[in-house]
């Protein structure tokens, strides 16, 4: 990508739900924006579960998280954003002129008006099975995500994790697998509630409190034939045979661009405190999504959604002072009228 000097009005950076959604209002807003993604495909975390089942967005019925992708991706192109792919923002710095000055991996500079941290919470590193020399087999039978759900029909399966991937993998594959067994090592589940029940009244078989504590490989050391269960208070050990391994141990996001807290962003817990606005400490500067810490903060894909809305009209409002507050309705903006449904 060559250099683009343009000084838009609003740079998102993050092309997750919050980005995306945040491009397409920004738009609407008129607004000139840009989004900038550390990875070479937009989605954000709904690129680690493609193939889950999604419930709870509202006016969406059941829909699985590629569709999801898709559907956010052509909502955020009706304004037509540049979309800087394959950048990592690693600073942010205010010019002398009052304009951002955004720096990236790639020694890219981008200019704006405004910012919208849409980073959720942050650049996914997904937590590793500590076993020595597990990785060999993440090639083969040992997954952190998982792709392609027929991969695993009439095939045994062992889930590793206690919170919401486990327990949506184990509701998700309970019908097609041979056999699903769960293994956590707590008793209690954090998945929601309904999910979690469901899990328990079906037949996957759940294993607590117990941790995966090593992996045997086939003869022909190419993946994954048995895994060594341990209790996690008595250590008793318990093997099962096994055709996949799920692990679902969390993430250990990267945010480290945020850590010399710049322009005084106030971060706490690797979140950024924003008002009710979503306007951080830094003017100018303003968050939605996961990464956004708030009272009434829902680290969700509903609440990314209202999140950007407000975040762009923050933004709005910084650059123009007497702008409306909110948007028209959306069906009064001329982009529609050559939108057919
Ligand atoms: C397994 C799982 C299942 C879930 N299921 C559901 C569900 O069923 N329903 C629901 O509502 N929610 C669900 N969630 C939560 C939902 O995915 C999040 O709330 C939502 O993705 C938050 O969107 P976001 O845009 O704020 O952040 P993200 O989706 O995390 O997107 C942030 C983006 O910012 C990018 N980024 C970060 N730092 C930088 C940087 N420095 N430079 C450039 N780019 C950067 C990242 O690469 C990422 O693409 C689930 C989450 C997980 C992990």
């Amino acid at each position: 990508m060559v250099q683009d000097n343009t000084c838009y009005d609003v740079t998102i950076i993050g092309g997750g739900p919050a980005g995306l959604y945040a491009a397409f209002y920004s738009g609407m807003r008129d607004l000139k924006t840009k989004v900038i993604e550390h990875e070479k495909e937009l989605g954000g975390k709904i690129n680690v579960y493609k193939e889950k089942t999604i419930w709870d967005v509202g006016g969406l019925p059941p829909t699985n998280g590629s569709q999801l992708i898709s559907q956010l991706i052509d909502q955020s192109s009706t304004f037509r954003p540049t979309i800087a792919l394959g950048e990592q923002v690693v600073d942010i710095q205010r010019m002398n002129n009052g304009l951002f000055h955004i720096t990236t991996n790639k020694n890219r500079n981008h200019y704006s008006k405004t910012i919208i941290l849409a980073t959720g919470y942050g650049i996914l590193r997904q937590a590793k099975l500590n076993i020595e020399g597990a990785e060999v087999f993440e090639t083969s039978n040992l997954h952190y995500t998982v792709t392609n759900l027929e991969q695993f029909r009439q095939k045994h399966v062992v889930i590793s994790g206690g919170g919401n991937s486990a327990v949506d993998w184990a509701n998700e594959l309970e019908p097609m697998a041979k056999s699903v067994t769960v293994v956590h090592r707590r008793d209690q589940f954090g998945g929601h509630e309904t999910f979690v029940a469901r899990m328990r009244q079906s037949s996957v078989d759940i294993l607590t409190p117990y941790a995966i504590d090593d992996v045997k490989a086939s003869p022909d050391g190419c993946c994954i034939e048995q895994v060594t269960l341990k209790h996690c208070e008595n250590e008793q050990c318990h093997f099962q045979e096994t055709d996949a391994v799920i692990v679902n141990h969390g993430y250990q996001p990267d945010l480290s661009f945020l850590d010399h807290h710049p322009l005084g962003l106030q971060v706490e817990e690797r979140r950024l405190r924003t008002s009710p606005q979503m306007e951080t400490s830094a003017s100018g500067i303003f968050a939605a999504g996961d990464i956004s810490n708030h009272s009434s903060s829902i680290p969700l894909i509903a609440g990314a959604f209202t999140e950007a809305g407000l975040a762009v009209n923050a933004a709005k409002l910084y650059i123009h002072p007497n702008a409306a507050r909110y948007a028209r309705v959306s069906s009064h903006n001329d982009r529609f009228k050559t939108t057919t449904v």
